[in-house]
């Protein structure tokens, strides 16, 4: 079938001003029956192409959304690129994605729409290229969740069945995700320009600033205060902020290797990632973890690490000495610890409803967390209750709190507290509306995530759908999903993701 109506699309391909060995030409994909499980609507408006998709049928869509049919004009390709996979480096590259382009949105930003799981690529290696459904609705509802989050990511359009059955641990159906981000630039990228030597580096650098970091344009090539310089600061700043937003949630990534780390400072690939419920630092997911490398409390460092990663590859472009280069990049490498506490602190200071400086701040915070340390307590639901409280309602339905809150050292925590909150600038009623906004009602629960995938695979959408709602509304202090703030039923003990490829 050939899908004529598509020509408004208007991708551009600017990444392929690159060298080419930065990337593939990809080719269709052939599957037996393509079929339409979930688009976003809001998403395709956002990009302007809601009018477009209400021309197609969900047959053509699936076309277009399995890859077995490329919209009209595109160029699509897979990126190469390298990375440090657990501290390891490997060329790697999109093995089983394709980018279809580039969609200029009518706010301005330009955002890459990708294929994931469409088949085979030059980048491949010994894999099919290929994905499961499970992983793949899991990436759309906790991407778009992360989105509701206020936390910068990667977004999800549409899940296809491709009508495949793929071999894991077991047959199971073949889909394809198409995901919408800033761009796919990972500090892998880097990595992989740097094997080509100096003139890559700079080009890929010089494209990464004119997408992500224009302003950057402004300040020289070479020399003192220099754009590439510049540039890594930049980067710095965002992943250092990306990364406290992730700990402010209570979001453990899984795997947070070098070509899975963005230069646009957006959260990508959902695989093993998993929220935490009771608050425990040493929280690790991933059944591919086992050293724990990956683990909440470990990930502000690993991103220091992987930014570290990125800083060596951008040595030739700081400056022609090497010397002055590592010392300039390391200058900006030092940032990033108080960079990340500082976004950290602001975070949790707007969690507790508290503002302004004062030095017992870190103390207050501090406490906070040993305390749901012993106690277990619900990561969640713990700072739902304290705002429900600041709002004078009653936060004892919460699981996962009543222990914590009936130690008498806690109460006595809360008391300081309350007196710190009466020196913030702002008045109780906005205390209460500040914290609303920083304490999400409703996250992805992983038993409610597995149960949602559970039921799908037996059948039943609703399930995955009004969770789906619900996440799309995590501020929202409503009973009508007081629900998603239950905590599973069976012990989640030992809980591990996959990677699912
Ligand atoms: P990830 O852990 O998802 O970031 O993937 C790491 C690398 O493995 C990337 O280069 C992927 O493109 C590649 N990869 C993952 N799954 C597959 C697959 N089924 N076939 C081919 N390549 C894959
Ligand atoms: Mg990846």
């Amino acid at each position: 079938m050939k899908v004529e109506k598509n020509h408004i699309w208007q991708l551009e391909s600017t990444y392929q001003s690159l060298p080419e060995r930065f990337y593939t030409k990809a080719n269709p994909a052939i599957f037996p029956a393509p079929e339409l499980v979930i688009f976003n609507e809001e998403l395709a408006k956002e990009l302007g192409l809601e009018k477009l998709m209400a021309e197609l049928t969900p047959a053509e869509k699936a076309q277009l959304f399995s890859g077995m049919v490329f919209p009209e004009g595109s160029e699509p390709i897979s990126q190469a690129y390298g990375g440090h996979q657990f501290g390891y480096f490997n060329i790697l590259g999109d093995g089983r994605a394709i980018l279809l382009g580039e969609r200029l949105a009518a706010n301005g930003q330009r955002y890459d729409i990708q294929l994931k799981g469409s088949g085979r690529t030059a980048y491949s290696r010994n894999g099919d290229g290929k994905a499961v459904i499970g992983p793949m609705l899991r990436e759309y509802l906790i991407s778009e969740a992360m989105y509701a989050l206020k936390i910068p990511t990667s977004r999800s359009l549409a899940v296809s069945l491709t009508g495949e059955k793929i071999y894991r641990h077991d047959f199971l159906p073949g889909a394809v995700l198409t995901r919408v981000a800033a761009s796919h630039l990972r500090v892998g990228t880097f990595q992989f320009a740097y094997m080509g030597g100096k003139e890559e580096i700079q080009a890929l650098a010089d494209y990464a600033i004119d997408r992500h970091y224009p302003q950057l344009n402004d300040f020289p090539i070479s020399g003192i205060d220099n754009r590439y310089q510049k540039l890594l600061a930049a980067v710095i700043e965002n992943q250092a902020e990306l990364i406290a937003k992730w700990q402010l949630i209570g979001f453990v990534h899984g795997v947070m290797n070098t070509d899975n780390m963005t230069i646009s400072g957006e959260t990508i690939d959902y695989g093993p990632c998993a929220f935490l419920d009771e608050y425990n630092p040493a929280a690790v997911f991933s059944s591919i973890d086992s050293g724990g490398r990956y683990r909440y409390e470990n990930q502000p460092p690993m991103g220091q690490w992987n930014l570290s990663r990125l800083a060596d590859a951008m040595l030739p472009l700081i400056d022609g000495d090497e010397d002055t280069a590592v010392a300039l990049a390391t200058g900006e490498l030092l940032n990033y610890a108080a960079c990340f506490h500082d976004f950290w602190r602001n975070g949790m200071k707007e969690k507790l409803g508290i503002s302004g400086e004062n030095k017992a701040d870190e103390a207050i915070i501090g406490d906070l967390l040993r305390f749901m340390e012993i106690h277990r307590a619900d990561y969640t639901n713990t700072f739902v209750r304290l705002t429900l409280e600041s709002g004078g309602h009653d936060g004892r339905y919460l699981q996962g709190t009543g222990e914590l809150f009936a130690d008498d050292k806690f109460i006595k925590w809360k008391e300081l507290w309350k007196k710190r909150q009466q020196l913030s600038e702002s008045r109780q009623d906005n205390i209460y509306q500040q914290m609303k906004a920083a304490n999400p009602f409703v996250i992805p629960r992983n038993f409610r995530v597995e149960d949602a995938l559970a039921d799908f695979a037996k059948g039943n959408i609703t399930t995955f759908l009004e969770l789906l709602q619900a996440l799309m509304h995590p501020y929202d202090y409503n009973s009508w999903h007081q629900k998603y703030q239950e905590l599973s039923p069976k012990p989640m003990t030992g809980y591990r993701t996959f990677c699912g490829t």
